[in-house]
């Protein structure tokens, strides 16, 4: 199984990825646990460049495509082949919401890259955790002083990006799960672990 976790910054990602690999791991499967822009030596290096190196908005998406190639030429399909399950912290959907929603990069160019990069292969299971871009980034500006350039935006880049993402949801049939993470964390944690149950107890 190849879940994935997306969501604007702040929306509190972190806590259910926890969660989730805990349910997988107690139910006896192999997780792996992986992230983008990332999860692999080059795509960590490219990672750093994306996060912190000014760049054109179409060298943005190719260098995240090509991270995204290297995670799946060399964790997410192998991981999946023999098995295991594969818990990424975000995947295609973010690079959809961040670089065409939130600045505008083509839907053409983005549903070219993707279907040059993975042409058959989408998440099993996606929850997108929504919320409002300000009570996100007041979640943020408590808890981290050291923010990234993305992290910088404002608020109605998010407020684009989070729009994105919902459209996307809407025409996943299913794939992704919209989760409304402005509750409680444990309440949202509750909704996700029935969801898990759901699709793949
Ligand atoms: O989710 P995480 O905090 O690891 O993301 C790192 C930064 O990269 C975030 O600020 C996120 O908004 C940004 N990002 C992006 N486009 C993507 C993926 C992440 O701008 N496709």
């Amino acid at each position: 199984r190849f879940i994935t976790f997306e969501g604007i910054d702040g929306a509190g990602k972190s806590t259910q990825i926890a969660a989730t690999i805990e349910w997988g791991r107690s139910r006896g499967y192999e997780v792996v646990q992986s992230r983008e822009p990332g999860g692999t030596r080059l795509g960590e290096k490219l990672r750093e460049l994306l996060l912190h190196e000014p760049m054109h908005l179409e060298t943005e998406a190719l260098l995240m495509f090509a991270a995204r190639r290297e995670h799946l030429a060399q964790v997410i399909e192998p991981a999946l082949a023999r098995g295991a399950w594969v818990v990424s912290d975000r995947f295609s959907d973010a690079t959809f919401a961040y670089q065409s929603g939130g600045r505008g990069l083509s839907v053409d160019k983005f549903r070219a890259l993707e279907a040059w990069v993975h042409p058959d292969l989408q998440p099993d299971l996606t929850f997108l955790f929504d919320l409002p871009p300000a009570i996100a980034a007041q979640r943020l500006a408590s808890g981290r002083d050291n923010a990234d350039r993305f992290e910088r935006e404002q608020c109605d880049f998010f407020e684009r990006v989070r729009n994105a993402y919902l459209q996307r949801a809407e025409a996943s049939s299913g794939r992704i799960a919209v989760i409304d993470s402005a509750r409680d964390p444990q309440v949202v944690c509750a909704d996700v672990l029935q969801c898990l149950e759901a699709r793949f107890a």
